[in-house]
């Protein structure tokens, strides 16, 4: 089949299929074959990297990822969509498609059931707005076991912005530092929100996520990862009243924080994911937190 990715093209199998998009699943259909193609290119797909993709939709991302790699893995969550990427993908065998929603499904398991073969794998995927944080954090939190080595992912821009953000800066966050924790991100595209049908409210951008060897000595991640959490959770306060929330005693809670050197005066935007790092382990050995 030709490209999709155009408008002619989408309607088409729209009108075809009396298919309308629903927002509920957060349906924008890309309708640009060379920003397609621009993806798939910063991905470096070759026939040694297997893929996973996120929302396949009526297939227009699909059919450029299936030209470039090995085995192609969809998982989307819309039944109605069945008929459509039957016909839409239909020339390819090296495509499967899962009908079911990405956040309730074993993704580790099904990593290990369809891909046995040790070839690099990554996500690529035109991301449901709506869901954008946790499905990067399912993501991000079962790589050690699906061993995925990069994510390039179209999002919502102020997301893409806030995954990236630098410390002292307003869009820094819990999630600027989980994500920082696990990977190495950079913005790669930036996306007008006219290639879409129906075309979004904002613009997008494409981020890369490259997956660290993780260097960091972390006691205990579930620890780590809430005290981030409750840290931002009142980030116009400052880092002593935000500690002292969990700590519960104002006068070990200044002491911890002289010992690792902070100012009882800086607010969660003013440390970095070594200073986290440092408290956590710091609350660990110290038996605040068992
Ligand atoms: N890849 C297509 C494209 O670029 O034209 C469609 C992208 S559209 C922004 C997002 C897709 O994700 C839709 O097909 C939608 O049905 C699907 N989706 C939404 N929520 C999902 C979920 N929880 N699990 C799997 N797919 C989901």
């Amino acid at each position: 089949m030709s490209n999709i990715a155009s408008i002619k093209k989408t309607k088409e199998i729209m009108e075809y299929f009396n298919l309308n998009t629903k927002k509920a699943f957060g349906q924008n259909f890309i309708i640009d074959s060379n920003i397609i193609n621009n993806i798939v290119k910063k991905a470096g797909l070759d026939k040694d990297t297997n893929v996973i993709e996120i929302g396949p939709g009526i297939g227009a991302l699909s059919q450029f990822l299936a030209r470039e790699c090995h085995q192609l893995l969809c998982i989307e969550i819309d039944q109605r969509l069945e008929e459509v990427l039957k016909y839409s993908l239909s020339e390819f065998t090296n495509i499967k498609v899962i009908f079911d929603d990405f956040l309730k499904i074993d993704i580790s398991k099904i990593v290990k059931e369809y891909f046995n073969d040790n070839r690099r794998l990554v996500v690529v995927a035109n991301l449901p707005y709506y869901i954008t944080t946790p499905i990067l954090i399912k993501l991000f939190e079962t790589s050690h076991e699906t061993k995925i080595s990069s994510i390039y992912a179209m999002m919502q821009k102020e997301v893409g912005l806030r995954l990236n953000a630098h410390i002292n800066t307003k869009e820094y966050n819990s999630l600027s530092i989980l994500t920082n924790y696990y990977t190495d991100t950079k913005i790669v595209m930036k996306i007008p929100k006219a290639i879409f049908i129906p075309q979004p409210q904002v613009d997008s951008v494409v981020v890369e996520f490259i997956f660290k060897n993780n260097e960091y000595q972390l006691l205990d991640k579930e620890l780590f990862f809430n005290l981030i959490r409750l840290m931002f959770s009142q980030r116009r306060k400052t880092i002593l009243n935000n500690l002292n929330n969990i700590i519960n005693d104002k006068e070990a809670t200044i002491k911890i924080l002289t010992d690792l050197k902070l100012n009882v005066q800086l607010r969660p935007e003013n440390l970095s994911i070594d200073n986290y790092i440092a408290l956590s382990n710091y609350l660990k050995e110290h038996k605040y937190y068992d």
